[in-house]
């Protein structure tokens, strides 16, 4: 099948691009969500319809909930308005988003994708648009641009890489983000994206487990990690008083190879004696409200902090999650902030406040462990990693969602003797997503993140044919759920981690009895602790 994803045929526009008629197939849609998860969320419409079905039973008055939806918006979303005033059609953004690139098909162009909103906008909302329709760019609202919507707003990611290129700044994820909630209104949702919703205001994440499974995965780790280790574990659960709420996404505990990820936190915690607590309702970090409409993002937000305040820490350490971060850095504050009643965060160990936290006080795990090595407080023995060679894939939300970039890097540095970059311009903040992100990761639509996810997969190709890198680590547990499909089909044995499984691997803990990594391999020879030796750092609370 690879030989025919790679016959992509860049064009741009044949015939006239207003025509709104798309084909739903299998491999490039997801389904609709079930009837009981949108009601389960109180939200418009539910029913049984399916994107390939002519009549999607849209309420009869659909077309004045969707103008009336997109005035509410416009009053209250200045950049909405914004961008879609300002684009000049420059072009800079076209050949920038990964499903384009993978697809060729030219609404999957950044600056056609928001077209496809935009001149819905102008029809019914700029003058001239009202009284010269399509000569002023205008189209007007039919079924079959509700379709067209789904089809591309549930093709794009909403990682914003278009963004990066476009000199006046137009965010296109925010417009797909707008869309996917008109459409909301109208009771159209994919399921991939609405079950994890609902699991997480059932049972606190998106994966549906129970406190008593919650419970169960975190004993598991802890038991596996004695056995490692030879060191007692414990995971404290709900504990009140603890100084730091650790809140992680729940593929963590859960699933490969975000477990090993899981492993190297508690690893760091114990050596360094945190006093934390995870909560086993605020079981998730992770925020497919995101990729639903704000006011979803925002309840579920909302329960990371009413846990804060339940257990009453000081602040929050958050995992390794693409989406928490997101929702952290650019909504959190208006959403449900500022979080007041919390401190800022204070490193108990080296001391350090971290200032730029100090409206959320929730401190990502990267920068707390790379400020523990920058003041010398882990001993890393990075032979431990030489099986290793490895790149790294900067996460989009992390990355070009919060500026986190150098402290990844910085702690693969230190716990890896073989780190090589990717090409440049698929990096940092031209990162290339994943092709899966925004809730795309399901099996339903694999052609298309197959497609998506190749400008990825083929910069990794580059780096695994010069250097042979055969790891490719980061920092989302939607890239650590799909990035091992997406390589298995374009670069395969190239394997994926998480930044603190590699964490975990070099790091010496004192006392330790240890043979092999957390993935059960040996230990390089020379790595392993003699009997006597008590390893670790001298660790000095501030
Ligand atoms: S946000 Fe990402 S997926 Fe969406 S149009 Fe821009 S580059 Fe493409
Ligand atoms: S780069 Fe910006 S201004 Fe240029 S076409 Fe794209 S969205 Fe419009």
């Amino acid at each position: 099948m690879s030989e025919k994803l790679l016959q992509i045929e860049q064009k741009s526009p044949q015939g006239d691009w207003r025509d709104s008629s798309v084909e739903f197939r299998k491999g490039v849609m997801c389904y609709s969500a079930l009837p009981k998860n949108l009601k389960y969320l109180g939200l418009p419409n539910p029913r049984e319809w399916q994107p390939f079905d002519a009549d999607w039973k849209l309420p009869p008055n659909w077309k004045q909930i969707i103008l009336d939806g997109m005035k509410e918006r416009l009053d209250k979303y200045r950049s909405f308005r914004l961008f879609m005033d300002i684009c000049v059609r420059c072009g800079a953004c076209a050949d920038k988003c990964h499903f384009y690139i993978g697809s060729g098909d030219p609404k999957n162009m950044p600056v056609l994708r928001a077209e496809l909103m935009r001149s819905i906008y102008r029809r019914y909302f700029t003058l001239t648009g009202r009284i010269f329709g399509a000569l002023a760019g205008g189209r007007e609202l039919t079924e079959g641009i509700i379709k067209e919507w789904f089809y591309y707003f549930y093709q794009c990611t909403e990682c914003r890489r278009c963004s990066v290129y476009c000199p006046y700044g137009i965010d296109t994820a925010e417009i797909t983000m707008i869309g996917r909630e008109l459409l909301n209104l109208l009771g159209c949702n994919i399921n991939w994206v609405l079950e994890p919703a609902a699991n997480c205001f059932r049972t606190g994440n998106h994966l549906g487990i129970q406190p008593h499974g919650f419970k169960d995965s975190l004993d598991f780790a802890a038991e596996e990690l004695s056995e490692i280790t030879g060191l007692p574990f414990e995971v404290p659960i709900n504990r009140k008083g603890a100084e730091i709420l650790f809140i992680m996404p729940s593929a963590d505990y859960f699933g490969t190879p975000h477990y090993y990820t899981l492993l190297g936190y508690l690893m760091l915690f114990k050596e360094i004696g945190l006093d934390y607590t995870v909560s086993a309702f605020a079981s998730e970090g992770g925020n497919f409200g995101l990729f639903s409409s704000h006011e979803l993002m925002k309840r579920l937000n909302a329960k990371v902090y009413d846990e804060a305040r339940r257990l009453g820490v000081k602040w929050i350490i958050g995992g390794e999650c693409g989406h928490m971060w997101r929702v952290l850095h650019q909504y959190m504050d208006t959403m449900n902030g500022p979080a007041d009643f919390l401190e800022v965060p204070v490193s108990p160990i080296t001391g350090t406040r971290f200032e730029h936290a100090k409206s959320t006080k929730m401190l990502h795990i990267a920068e707390f462990t790379a400020d523990l090595i920058h003041h010398g407080k882990l001993k890393l023995d990075p032979s431990r990693n030489d099986r290793w060679k490895v790149t790294y894939h900067d996460s989009c939300n992390p990355a070009r969602g919060m500026g986190l970039l150098e402290e990844p890097r910085y702690i693969i540095e230190k716990t890896c003797n073989h780190f090589y970059e990717m090409p440049e311009n698929t990096i940092r903040e031209q990162t290339f997503c994943c092709g899966s992100g925004s809730g795309l990761g399901t099996d339903e639509n694999l052609e298309m993140r197959m497609r998506g996810g190749f400008p990825r997969a083929n910069a990794v190709k580059y780096v695994k044919e010069k250097h042979g890198v055969n790891l490719l680590a980061c920092m989302c547990a939607i890239d650590k759920a799909t990035l091992p499909t997406l390589l298995e089909y374009w670069v395969p044995d190239v394997e994926v981690a998480g930044v603190h499984e590699l964490l975990g691997n070099a790091l010496v803990m004192r006392g330790e009895k240890r043979t092999t990594d957390l993935r059960g391999e040996p230990l390089p020879a020379e790595a392993v602790i003699p009997a006597g030796d008590d390893g670790g750092a001298e660790v000095a609370h501030a």
